[in-house]
């Protein structure tokens, strides 16, 4: 493959373009080797897939290009073969393979002890024995520099003889560690004296009771990648700050070039959901879910288990792209993929979940037929069919029945008509109810020269409905899933838990081609979603169907109404939350609980908020001082606590580009409705990457809010005269598409509109 391919094909971000650039040079010899190293402590979610997509896709992408996955199990404390075992599954599943690559990092420890003696016999490294809060206090912070240790000057005999012995077990855990002698007042935290071993009396799950000392990562991942000769080490933007440190190692243990490099792409993030392995196991614990396969977790395993496909993850992944920059993706987005891989491959049927039975009277008794169906629609090129039985006594679905209907309702109501799917057309006679007023079953009529593909009446209906044949169809269990959270941005499993987001409707009817399906298929039920034949088989043998995804997006109407209704009689499984504090306060430092006590006290703060930045040393220090510059404590925490936190928590505030006082002045921007909060966002990015103060950037960028009646009219005209359709479906009724009419304005101008004047303008000029 010529250069010019290989740039062309595989240019499209950012990492493949650095690795085009070392094959033109020829500075691997044209070797690309990247590994997948997750750490043995949990079951992989979708951020690991996409870590999983790009470096065995990099590694598929070029010509003889390699992929290791390697156990990163250095910490004895949480690892096992369960977890082993099931990284493994899911790296298969997802379309990956390793061949004999397969690694773990734990089988380096008689190497990386060895290196860890070599830099100890350079000077390079020395124990330590101060305690571990002590070693914390010595640091610094990322304003003041640190304190080098008492025992920083040891001799290479002393060090050695220690390092020995606490590889003997001669000393308990935590009474020493071994350090790099690096510089305690680099701005770089990291680079300050890190920890690379320490003592832990601890039976590793491969090693047993061989070693009581373990490296720790930073020592660890990036002489493992030397080892085995990875060329492109990619990994996760909170990884920066280690580069150094990664780099400082693998010269002082005097690895030549060529050696591995790190480059840092943006993790993924999901909202609705919670993704960090600790919070999976949070919720797996508490029995907030099932287990790590339950259908709603972002795991691997619980996609499949769901029913989603590789292909739609694979898919997901790849959309989202590779960027250099943190941020969150919608959920829906996700759906999406999936939707649209389900939509190309599966066949359509019928099934009912919420059965209202139907008696035809004037159907014989005596009479059955077979009824021609396709599974496809034409739109997808795929051919099949089967034979669907029509009888006297069918199910139709409850909510496609209203005795007394509401405008616009066109499926089944008294007196009416609709059409069966593949069959007839029906009209309403009687509604019989029972004692208690309930409607338990519909007489209908039906017209014998409507079948359908072969009508000859005049006859046209508005609405057509699903159904099955009651003497022919069997009875199935359908368990309904949706979000884990409602809430966007959960900081903890407490947080807008969606207790809705599981239902079992265990009185489903399936028609007989379905019923004979085997494990592990999946369906469309026309009209109702998409949904997999769960193949682990149930209690009493009966066919269990997991809902896989819905067929449209149902949140963005949810705030209007409930996405969906259940009867009283549907087995409602809660999950069981042992506790439900809001935030456990007895687990927080009493530093963190003292600065969460003043935000929540004195500043009145939304409690996540006030939790992210008491959390974190970094982020109070410089809310503190920007408010001692700007004192808007709402204001301030708002944007240190949202999009921004990542960016101040992973860059030390000496290599930040701004200062709390910009800071203060671009939040004073906003309360001065120069700008929007959205558009603060954007003057953020900029910021960081040095481009001067908050003001001049919005002056030179153009950035300022629209506040001008006369001047935002214009672009609502402008949008108005381009959708003369989407208008006139306006005034006639379809008030949905106001949202279409804001996002049009709102991209026309730049994000500048100013929200409120936007919606007031906008209506006017529509009606
Ligand atoms: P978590 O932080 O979610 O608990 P982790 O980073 O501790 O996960 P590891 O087993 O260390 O989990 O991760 C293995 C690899 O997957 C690492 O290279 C890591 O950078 C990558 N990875 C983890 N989470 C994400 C994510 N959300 N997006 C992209 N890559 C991720
Ligand atoms: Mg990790």
């Amino acid at each position: 493959m010529g250069d010019d391919n290989i740039s062309e094909i595989k240019g499209k971000d950012f990492l493949r373009q650095i690795i085009n650039e070392h094959i033109k040079t020829g500075k691997y010899d044209g070797k690309v080797i990247t590994r997948f190293p997750p750490e043995p402590n949990g079951y992989l979610h979708i951020g690991h897939a996409k870590s999983i997509c790009i470096n065995f896709g990099i590694a598929k992408d070029y010509p003889g290009g390699i992929c290791h996955l390697r156990m990163d199990d250095s910490d004895p404390t949480k690892e096992s073969y369960e977890y082993v075992n099931s990284i493994k599954q899911d790296v298969k599943w997802i379309g990956f393979d390793w061949g004999d690559k397969l690694f773990f990092a734990s089988d380096y420890f008689e190497k990386l002890y060895e290196y860890a003696e070599f830099l100890i016999k350079k000077g390079k490294a020395y124990v330590c024995s101060l305690s571990e809060s002590e070693i914390r206090e010595y640091r610094g912070t990322v304003t003041e520099p640190g304190k080098p240790s008492p025992y920083r000057n040891r001799s290479v005999e002393e060090n050695l003889d220690l390092f020995r012995r606490m590889k003997a077990g001669e000393f308990k855990d935590s009474e020493h560690v071994l350090r790099a002698k690096i510089d305690m007042s680099n701005p770089n935290m990291k680079m300050r004296d890190p920890l690379l071993y320490r003592i832990r009396h601890v039976e590793h799950y491969r090693q047993g009771n061989k070693w009581c000392i373990y490296p720790l990562y930073d020592f660890t991942h990036c002489l493992s990648d030397a080892m085995e000769g990875i060329t492109h080490s990619i990994c996760t933007l909170e990884f920066e700050n280690n580069r150094e440190l990664y780099d400082w190692i693998l010269d002082e243990c005097e690895i030549k070039e060529p050696r591995p490099h790190q480059y840092e792409f943006a993790r993924l993030n999901i909202n609705y959901t919670v993704m960090s392995k600790r919070r999976l196991l949070e919720l797996v614990e508490k029995k907030y879910v099932s287990g790590w396969d339950d259908p709603r977790m972002p795991t691997i395993s619980g996609l499949r288990r769901r029913g989603v496909t590789p292909e739609a993850l694979r898919s997901f992944c790849e959309n989202a792209g590779i960027a250099k920059a943190n941020s969150i993706v919608d959920i829906a987005q996700l759906e999406y993929s999936i939707r649209d891989d389900l939509n190309k491959k599966v066949p359509r049927v019928l099934a009912v979940l919420r059965p209202l039975k139907i008696v035809i009277e004037n159907y014989s008794e005596h009479h059955e037929e077979m009824l021609d169906a396709s599974y496809y629609p034409h739109d997808v090129p795929l051919e099949g069919a089967r034979k669907v039985p029509f009888s006297r006594e069918i199910y139709i679905e409850k909510d496609d029945f209203m005795e007394n209907p509401s405008k616009g309702f066109y499926r089944l109501s008294p007196g009416e008509e609709v059409r069966l799917r593949h069959a007839y057309i029906i009209k309403c006679e009687r509604v019989i109810k029972n004692n208690a007023g309930e409607i338990i079953e519909l007489r209908c009529s039906y017209d014998p020269t409507t079948k359908s593909g072969e009508e000859n009446s005049e006859k046209k209906v508005k609405g057509i409905i699903h159904w099955v044949s009651i003497p022919h169809s069997q009875n199935v269990e359908v368990r309904l899933y949706d979000r884990l959270f409602n809430v966007e941005h959960p900081e903890t499993i407490d947080d807008g838990f969606n207790e809705d987001s599981f239902k079992i409707l265990s009185n489903c009817y399936v028609e007989p081609a379905v019923a004979k399906s085997s494990p592990g298929s999946r369906f469309q039920f026309e009209r109702l979603g998409y949904f997999y034949l769960d193949p682990i088989p149930y209690q009493e043998c009966r066919l269990v169907f997991n809902r896989i995804v819905t067929l449209r997006d149902s949140w963005t109407k949810i705030s209007a109404e409930k996405p969906e209704k259940f009867e009283k009689t549907e087995k409602q499984i809660k999950p069981q939350p042992q506790e439900k504090s809001e935030f456990d306060m007895s687990e927080l430092p009493l530093e963190v609980k003292t600065k969460l006590d003043k935000y929540l006290k004195n500043y009145d703060i939304h409690k996540e908020e006030a939790l992210t930045i008491a959390k974190d040393e970094t982020l109070a220090d410089f809310y503190e001082q920007t408010l001692s510059e700007y004192n808007n404590p709402k204001g301030v925490a708002g944007i240190i606590a949202g999009e921004m936190a990542r960016e101040l928590k992973e860059k030390q505030p000496k290599q930040l580009a701004f200062t709390p006082k910009e800071l203060g002045e671009l939040v004073k921007l906003i309360d001065d409705e120069v700008i929007s909060v959205k558009i603060a966002r954007e003057v953020f990015s900029f910021m960081i990457k040095g481009e001067g103060k908050p003001s001049e950037i919005v002056e030179k960028r153009g950035l300022k809010q629209i506040t001008d009646p006369s001047e935002l009219g214009i672009v609502i005209d402008t949008v108005i005269k381009a959708n003369p359709e989407n208008v006139e479906a306006y005034k006639a009724g379809k008030t949905k598409l106001f949202g279409f009419f804001t996002g049009q304005v709102m991209k026309e101008s730049g994000g500048r509109a100013k929200p409120e004047l936007l919606n007031e303008l906008l209506k006017k000029k529509l009606n």
